[in-house]
């Protein structure tokens, strides 16, 4: 089984550090969440999720969740390990303490959720369906509906689900079948099939509130016809308390490749009771609220499985000895195979990404803060159009950085990563879903490519990129050679981007065989930015923490020198049109 330990000491270094975002001090009601608040939530999140839900993670892996005569029975160790998470108040951090949450920042919610991505993906995704579940409610629906259904969500009594996907409508959402039909007293009866359905059914909490989408009888085809409908699985009473069974039924749990103590369920409705939230035909707008928030924590899920990923191929580089290195250390015998070359490019490569990472995801927390609550509404809508654009980056560049990351874990465990002994062939079979779960990474790019770049507010990404270079404006002469390495890349970016909107215009087959490229060029541009503020401090903080501010340094110049360049290839690659690939024959 990996081992984990919860890297506290980045995260308050982000925390401490990296919070002079003007806009973000501005929010009145984070002022009071102060560090030494902030590293006791840390050590209280790092030992349960060590001691508790890692754990998990092998026996989930080992006895997936089953359906029993009708009723889904998760892994051994779930129930009480749940019962211990919301006691603990884990659900409420980030909700609003209105609804009995404890008001958290997503700055904080999001080191949490790294946490436990990297204890346990599959026992993570029960409570991360009902944090989604609770912003939509929180953002759309009706105060009447806000009062009886958050405070169990947000106490973890009751949890949430998404279901958009049906059999034959998976990325397009247009194609969906399943009908609501209204009545008389204004609920809807919904009849149709839902697949994959994450926690769409289980045995750890009392309800469960499915938040679907589906067509209303008189509505057109097509997404414009879809609205959202609050489903929950036992109808809950006028006092609050839960009532009879609604029309839903578990048809089977999938058998998967990994994450095998989530429940991925087949739900069938049938004449099930459905009270619409928002606007008729509105409902993908509102579902895009959870799916946005949802996207960025997806991004996360990847950060935090690279993160124990790398945690166990650096101790087992430590401890493992094979061959002997150009310098070699020994007389007789091997050296530990962290002396090869080789060897210290993996790892350096994942810590490089990882750290990067987290630092991109801190800033962006702290924007999507600032979208939600600042009371500029310029200020607001700007930070809105930044983590619009950032969204799919984030989620992609993880998830796909997560599959890179712990394939090469596997390959630094040589024949002991393929097999069971260290769990390493988990972290990549549980990773393999992130690419593809919330609008696969393809699509992602697609939609950062045709619908983020540009909008009703402007050139998004000029503006994006014309504050990275401002923010490239540092004076320390030891940061220059850094920032210097970073404008050049900007300066590929703003030829790809310009090269990309003329073919938006003018070719769509080379703008779409060209999005992934993009979106990874971004990606890791993103991630540069990222280190620049991490290197601005370590600089100046040098002399406070040498051995710390050293390793940051150390670890950017890899970065800058043997990651960031990959940003050219995906331009070079993209240029090359599409073309040879649209002419070519498939036999
Ligand atoms: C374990 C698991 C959990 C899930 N949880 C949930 C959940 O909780 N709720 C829920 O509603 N759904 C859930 N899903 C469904 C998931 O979101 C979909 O599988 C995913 O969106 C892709 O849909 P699809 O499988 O139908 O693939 P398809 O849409 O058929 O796509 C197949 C391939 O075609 C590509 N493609 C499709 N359209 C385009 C396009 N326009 N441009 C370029 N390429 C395209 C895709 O990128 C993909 O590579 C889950 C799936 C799994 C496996």
């Amino acid at each position: 089984m990996p081992t984990y330990n919860a890297p506290i000491e980045d995260m308050m270094f982000l925390f401490e550090n990296l919070r002079n975002n003007k806009n973000y001090n501005e929010i009145e009601k984070y002022k009071e969440v102060n560090s030494e608040l902030v590293k006791n939530i840390l050590d209280e999140a790092a030992k349960i999720n060590k001691n508790i839900i890692l754990p998990l993670a092998k026996s989930g892996d080992e006895n997936p969740t089953i359906l029993e005569n009708g009723v889904v029975r998760t892994p051994p160790g779930y129930k009480e390990a749940y019962s211990k998470y919301i006691e603990d108040g884990w659900t409420s951090l980030s909700c609003d303490p209105k609804y009995g949450g404890q008001g958290m920042p997503k700055t904080v919610s999001a080191f949490f959720d790294e946490m436990l991505s990297s204890a346990s993906l599959s026992f993570k995704l029960y409570s991360e369906l009902s944090i989604g579940a609770y912003n939509c409610i929180f953002h759309h629906a009706t105060d009447e509906i806000k009062s009886k259904y958050l405070p169990k969500i947000v106490e973890g009594k009751w949890s949430g689900t998404m279901c958009l996907t049906e059999p034959i409508c998976g990325t397009d959402l247009g194609l969906l079948k399943t009908k609501a039909a209204e009545q008389l007293d204004g609920t809807f009866k919904l009849s149709g099939q839902k697949i994959f359905i994450t926690s769409g059914d289980h045995d750890l909490t009392e309800n469960i509130i499915h938040l679907v989408i589906a067509r209303a009888n008189d509505s057109p085809s097509g997404t414009k016809g879809i609205s959202l409908f609050l489903v929950p699985k036992f109808i809950v009473n006028e006092d609050g308390s839960i009532g009879h069974k609604n029309g839903i039924s578990t048809g089977s749990i999938e058998s998967k490749m990994g994450i095998k103590g989530s429940a991925t369920c087949v739900l069938n409705f049938d004449e099930a009771v459905g009270y619409m939230i928002g606007s008729k035909n509105k409902g993908l707008s509102s579902m895009f609220t959870m799916m946005n928030l949802e996207r960025i924590i997806v991004g996360i899920q990847g950060l935090g499985i690279s993160e124990i990923a790398y945690q166990n191929s650096l101790s087992y580089a430590k401890e493992r000895k094979q061959g002997k290195t150009n310098n070699t250390k020994s007389n007789n015998g091997a050296d530990f195979i962290i002396e090869h070359a080789d060897i210290r490019k993996s790892l350096l490569n994942m810590k490089s990404i990882i750290e990067g990472e987290r630092a991109l995801c801190f800033w962006l927390s702290q924007q999507t803060e600032v979208s939600l609550n600042h009371l500029d509404k310029k200020i607001k809508q700007e930070a809105s159009d930044i983590v619009s654009l950032m969204t799919p980056v984030v989620k992609t560049m993880f998830t796909d950085m997560g599959m890179e990351i712990t394939s090469e874990a596997m390959q630094v465990h040589g024949g002991y990563g393929y097999t069971k002994d260290h769990g390493i062939e988990q972290l990549y079979r549980d990773n393999r879903i992130t690419p593809i779960y919330e609008g696969t990474n393809s699509v992602q790019a697609a939609d950062l490519v045709f619908k983020k770049l540009v909008n009703k507010n402007g050139d998004i990404i000029s503006k994006y990129l014309e504050m990275i270079k401002n923010d490239c404006n540092i004076e320390n002469e030891k940061i220059k050679p850094f920032t210097k390495e970073l404008n050049d890349h900007i300066e590929i970016l703003s030829k790809f981007t310009s090269w990309i909107k003329e073919k938006i215009k003018n070719s769509k087959d080379d703008a779409s065989a060209a999005c992934n490229d993009y979106l990874k060029a971004l990606g890791f541009i993103a991630i540069g930015h990222a280190w620049i503020k991490v290197l601005e401090v370590s600089f100046k903080e040098y002399d406070n923490n040498k051995n710390f501010y050293e390793d940051k340094i150390q670890t950017a110049n890899f970065y800058f020198k043997r990651v960031l360049p990959r940003a050219e290839s995906h331009f070079k690659t993209a240029v090359t049109g599409s073309e040879y690939i649209m002419n070519f024959k498939f036999n």
